[in-house]
C-alpha cells in the first residue's frame, strides 16, 4: 500500500493516465466498518482503490468539535492495509490549504445547502465541497464511493459533479449499523454508556415515522403530525433535536419522485448524531425491526 502525504507525491502515482482503474473513498479517518463497506464497494468497481484521510477544518463550524474529532491515523492505515487498499492520501492541513490569503471557497447552491443540517451548521457544506473539489482535482478517479448516512452531503457532491460535468460516477453505500440499529459513526465514541443506550432511538423513530406515513397512504397532510410525534418522543428520551423531516429522495429532480426519505439530526449531550431511512430501503436486522413494529421494549 502506498501512502502519500503531499499532492506532488500523489501526482507521481500517475493516476491521470488511467483514472478508469481507480475508485476513490474520501474519509476523515477514524475508520470503522461503515468506511470498510465503502472500501469493499470501491474494490469491486475498479482495479485500484484510493482512500483519503483528512480532517477538514473548513467543514467544522465548532472549534471544539474539530479539536475533539478522533484522529487515529496509525490504526486507520493498518485497517486500509488489511482491506488491501492500494493507496492512501493523508495530507496535513498546511498541504491542503497552503495559503490562507489565496484560498478559494466553493459555494454550493442555496436550496441544497441551507436545508436540514445546513440550517444548523453554517458553512459546513461549503467547507465540505471545497475540500472535495480539491481532492477530485488531485485524485482523478473515475468512481467516487460515498455513504448514504451523510445523505445531504451525497446530494451536494452529486450536484457538484453534475454541474462541473466531471467524468466521475458516484456510487452510494447503505448505512452500516450496530446490531441495535445505531448508525456507525466516528462520533459515537463520545457517547456515555447511558447515551449509547438511547442513541438507537433515532433509528427507531425513523422506522416508526416511515410506517405511520405508509399507513396514512403517503398523505402529505399527515407528515407534520407524524414528525411532531416522533420529535416529541425523542425529546422526552433526552435528545436535543435539530430536525425530523421528510424529503423527496432526489433534491435535483424537478418532478417529485415517488420514494422519499426520513431524516433526523439531534444531540445527545455533547454528541451530534444524524440518521436517515429511505422509503425503499428494506434492509434491516429482522428481530430488531419486529420489536419496533410491535413496540416491544419501547419505554419512551
Ligand atoms: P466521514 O469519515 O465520517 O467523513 O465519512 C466518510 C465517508 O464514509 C462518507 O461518505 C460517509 O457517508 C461514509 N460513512 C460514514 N459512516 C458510515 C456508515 N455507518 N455506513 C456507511 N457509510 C458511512
Amino acid at each position: 500500500m502506498e501512502i502519500f502525504t503531499s499532492v506532488a507525491e500523489l501526482q507521481s502515482l500517475n493516476l491521470r493516465q488511467a483514472p478508469e482503474d481507480w475508485a476513490f473513498v474520501p474519509t476523515m479517518g477514524n475508520l470503522h466498518a461503515g468506511h470498510g463497506a465503502l472500501i469493499s464497494k470501491a474494490k469491486t468497481q475498479a482495479r485500484h482503490c484510493i482512500v483519503s484521510i483528512f480532517v477538514n477544518p473548513l467543514q467544522f463550524n465548532q472549534q471544539e468539535d474539530l479539536t475533539n474529532y478522533p484522529r487515529t491515523l496509525e490504526a486507520d492505515l493498518a485497517y486500509c492495509e488489511k482491506l488491501k487498499v492500494d493507496a492512501v492520501f493523508c495530507p496535513t492541513v498546511q498541504e491542503v490549504y497552503p495559503n490562507e490569503k489565496n484560498k478559494f471557497i466553493v459555494q454550493p447552491p442555496h436550496h441544497l445547502s441551507h436545508i436540514l443540517c445546513g440550517q444548523f451548521r453554517p458553512g459546513h457544506f461549503q467547507g465540505m465541497i471545497t475540500v472535495v473539489s480539491k481532492l477530485l482535482n488531485w485524485i482523478p478517479a473515475s468512481i467516487l464511493v460515498l455513504g448514504e448516512k451523510d445523505w445531504q452531503q451525497l446530494q451536494i457532491i452529486k450536484a457538484y459533479i453534475e454541474d462541473f460535468r466531471l467524468p466521475i460516477k458516484v456510487l452510494s453505500v447503505p448505512t452500516v449499523r450496530e446490531n441495535d440499529g445505531l448508525a456507525l459513526s466516528s462520533r459515537n465514541r463520545h457517547l456515555s454508556p447511558q447515551e449509547r443506550k438511547l442513541a438507537p432511538l433515532l433509528y427507531r423513530g425513523l422506522w416508526r415515522a416511515r410506517a405511520a406515513f405508509q399507513a396514512a397512504t403517503f398523505a402529505i397532510e399527515a407528515l407534520e403530525s407524524i414528525a411532531l410525534r416522533e420529535e416529541s418522543r425523542l425529546k422526552k428520551a433526552g435528545f436535543m433535536l435539530e430536525y425530523f423531516d421528510y424529503y423527496p429522495q432526489s433534491l435535483q429532480e424537478a418532478a417529485a419522485s415517488e420514494a422519499g426519505i426520513w431524516l433526523v439530526a439531534g444531540w445527545l449531550g455533547q454528541t451530534r448524531l444524524i440518521d436517515n431511512l429511505r422509503d425503499d430501503d428494506h434492509r434491516a436486522p429482522t428481530p430488531f425491526i419486529k420489536e419496533i413494529m410491535e413496540d416491544k421494549n419501547d419505554v419512551h
